[in-house]
């Protein structure tokens, strides 16, 4: 593998599945360098990244780039679960400013190195729990990153606090079948909501995406 690509610097073994708050996995190095930290590049933006630190998936980047290209020039975004800032730094292309949220101390900092990377100045990191986030975050949010898919739902009165009226939260969330949390979901203020599958994640589990427009009388 080492030999297949000039770039490749080390081979790893997952030796655990995602796992604990900080949706980690632990890593052996099978060959090359003694090291889990590298360095990535998604549709021109640079990224460190420390797998044993902080969770990271390049199998989100289409996502990724769906939700910018909904976006108006401006909005003002929260990312709830923003990891190393693939999401914040990402949407901040378009946003007049992105809060990016995560608990992990690990993810943050590397977040805040990736926006220096990338010399951007609309990112705020924050190092918190997501349920203080609409005690920390001034404005109301014209959209909202849920990308926690075990337990998003739980955070979702964290949410709909941050949302503006006719405001858009994407919902990210580990399902059997793509209708599962709607009836919770229609408990909400909402207006509507679109669902699409995101990607598998075992033979009878897969992630999908809650697109909810948020209620104008919210
Ligand atoms: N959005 C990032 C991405 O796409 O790479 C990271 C997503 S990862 C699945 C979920 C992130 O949520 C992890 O970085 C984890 O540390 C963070 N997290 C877990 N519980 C949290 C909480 N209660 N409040 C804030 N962040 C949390």
């Amino acid at each position: 593998i080492l030999s297949s690509k000039k770039t490749y610097h080390t081979v790893l073994y997952a030796e655990s599945a995602v796992h604990g708050p900080f949706r980690t996995k632990k890593f052996k190095v099978l060959a090359g360098k003694q090291t889990t930290a590298t360095e990535y590049v998604e549709y021109g933006l640079h990224f460190s990244l420390d797998l044993s630190l902080a969770y990271f998936s390049a199998r989100l980047s289409g996502e990724r780039q769906r939700i910018l290209s909904l976006m108006d020039d401006g909005e003002r975004v929260v990312d709830m679960f923003a990891g190393v800032g693939p999401f914040a730094l990402t949407l901040a292309q378009k946003a007049s400013i992105v809060y990016a949220g995560d608990i992990n101390p690990d993810a943050c900092i590397l977040m805040v190195k990736n926006i220096a990377k990338n010399r951007l100045t609309n990112v705020v990191p924050i190092l918190s729990d997501a349920l203080h986030l609409p005690h920390i975050c001034p404005y109301p949010a014209d959209r909202i990153i849920m990308n926690l898919p075990l337990q998003s739902v739980a955070f979702l009165d964290a949410a709909f606090r941050m949302a503006r009226p006719g405001g858009m939260i994407h919902l990210y969330a580990l399902v059997h079948r793509e209708d599962e949390y709607l009836d919770i979901l229609h408990k909400c203020p909402v207006e509507k909501i679109e669902h699409r599958y995101v990607r598998s994640y075992s033979p009878d589990q897969f992630h999908v995406v809650y697109d909810i427009f948020v209620g104008q009388n919210h």
